[in-house]
């Protein structure tokens, strides 16, 4: 008895987030994965390297007889005792073909699950921000193949029930067939001045919408050169399409965003991109990792109390010492005849989760503004202890000394270069899609041209709009020779998000 199973799984319509947690929990655990044109491929990422990934459209060409194939390879792989996810585009029950694969399953006794999915017309209807029923508008919706033949004698679709009273009316596969249906609804009665939406690659940065009414969408949909695959929504509910309209009228959408930061740290910054719609590549120019010699810092940790002040300049800097302070026995009680300076918000944030109020926050994040600060109090004599990154500037060491203090700068961490650079990223800036590249730190740079190699930075970067969280790492891109376009007036994260918002408002 073999243990073959099929999980028809629904992967939603195209933006990654919205397939369900049991059908990524499917993927995960997949041998084998059959996968659909209208299937997002960054889905495949959940399955495991060593599943075996098939392309379904490239079986056979289209319609019955590949559908035959594909229901012989799903018997043929559930027979051989492996778990296969069959991937969908939106639902698999929903003019998905997902009862005739069922039924071939049954024939041949291969247990199988369904995994439910957001159908093309749910996900069209929400990112486009037409409710699909309305207390308002109408109480009932129904979901109509929009390609049904024209020269079919019978319909298979009342059209009369369709077309009459007011029931918003969502076509798939409708974008060939446009006229002729907008032409069958007028004549069983709908109003030719009813609203209608053509919804086109529906929840994913390529989404586009075209508004018309009956009567003129397809001439519409003719001038603009409007393809499938696109969802059309008829009935008085697309009215509220201008005021509800949500998704690809944000500050970023659309925007191709790539993002250096080091991986465990560009994941909030990502989100913030992607919430106002930007398409965000992760490309980390930087990896984090522990310092290779521990001697100082751990000399430093044996007598904490014979410090007056810690000064952490970032989160990797807290995290690092913390990790370290835990490794050799201690936790914060050490630190507690210490006084303690953060440096920018997050970094303060981070100490909380320590138990730690910072003593001192600078107003200003620059290593300047830290020194301005540590002027106006006496530190003459006072032993300051600063773990830093291995190639962090000196610049508050060497003026924290002139100003008296006694500082010492063990190495906490050090900022290495990843082995490759993500190859979807590089592939992105060879086909010209990228808007804008993001620049949080010198090392972020500087990795970058030196990854790139051979002097490719500026011709790589050519028409991409820089972006540099502030004057030292833009000087920094200026050193390798690009021209900077978007600097905050703070050195935040979110200073910078506002920034390339505007910036982009303008471009
Ligand atoms: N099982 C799928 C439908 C497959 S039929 C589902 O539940 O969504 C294919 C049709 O679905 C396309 O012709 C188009 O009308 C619609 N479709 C699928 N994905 C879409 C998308 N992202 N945007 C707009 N229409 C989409």
């Amino acid at each position: 008895m073999s243990n073959g199973i099929v999980h028809l799984v629904g992967a939603g319509p195209g933006d990654p987030g919205l397939i369900t947690l049991r059908g990524v929990e499917c993927l995960k655990n997949a041998d084998v994965v059959i996968y659909d044109y209208l299937a997002n491929e960054q889905l495949l990422n959940h399955a495991p390297p060593t599943a075996e990934l098939i392309y379904a459209g490239k079986i056979g060409g289209r319609h019955n007889q590949d559908q035959q194939e594909i229901n012989e390879l799903l018997v043929q792989k559930g027979l051989a005792g492996l778990r296969v996810v069959r991937l969908k585009g939106g639902d698999p029950f929903v003019f998905g073909r997902g009862g005739e694969e069922c039924e071939a399953l049954v024939a041949a006794g291969i247990p199988f699950e369904i995994v439910p999915g957001v159908t093309a017309a749910l996900g069209a209807a929400a990112y486009s921000g037409i409710p699909l029923t309305h207390r308002n508008f109408t109480a009932s919706v129904a979901f109509v193949t929009g390609q049904e033949g024209k020269n079919k004698d019978e319909s298979d679709i009342d059209w009369e029930r369709l077309s009459l009273g007011g029931g918003t009316v969502v076509f798939y596969m409708g974008v060939t067939n446009l006229r002729h249906n907008m032409q069958k609804m007028v004549a069983h009665g709908r109003s030719p001045k009813t609203a209608v939406a053509l919804v086109r690659w529906a929840t994913t940065r390529n989404q586009q919408t075209l508004i018309g009414t009956v009567e003129d969408i397809a001439d519409k949909a003719e001038t603009t050169g409007f393809k499938p695959p696109a969802i059309t929504i008829v009935g008085d509910v697309v009215s509220l399409h201008n005021k509800l309209r949500w998704f690809d009228n944000r500050s970023l959408s659309g925007r191709e965003i790539i993002v250096t930061r080091a991986a465990d740290q560009a994941g909030e910054f990502s989100t913030m991109l992607t919430e106002k719609g930007a398409l965000v590549h992760e490309c980390p120019t930087i990896e984090l990792v522990e310092a290779d010699d521990w001697h100082d810092l751990d000399e430093a940790i044996s007598q904490l109390s014979a410090f007056d002040w810690l000064i952490l300049t970032s989160v990797n800097a807290v995290q690092f010492f913390f990790q370290r302070l835990s490794q050799l026995g201690h936790d914060s009680r050490a630190l507690s005849s210490c006084r303690i300076c953060a440096v920018g918000p997050k970094t303060a944030a981070s100490l909380k989760h320590y138990g730690i109020v910072p003593d001192l926050i600078p107003e200003d994040y620059k290593a300047e503004g830290v020194v301005a600060e540590f002027s106006r109090i006496d530190v003459t004599d006072k032993r300051i202890l600063f773990p830093h990154a291995d190639r962090a500037r000196d610049l508050i060491p060497l003026e924290l000394t002139k100003l008296g203090a006694d500082v010492l700068t063990p190495i906490a961490y050090r900022n290495v270069m990843p082995e490759r650079l993500n190859p979807e990223t590089i592939f992105a800036l060879e086909k010209r899609s990228v808007d804008c590249i993001t620049f949080t730190s010198s090392s972020t740079v500087r990795n970058l041209a030196a990854m790139l190699g051979d002097d490719r930075l500026v011709d790589m970067l050519k028409g991409v709009t820089v972006a540099s969280i502030g004057p030292i790492t833009t000087k920094t891109c200026h050193e390798l020779g690009l021209k900077v376009d978007i600097e905050p007036a703070h050195y935040t994260l979110e200073a910078l998000v506002t920034a390339l918002e505007d910036y982009f408002k303008k471009h």
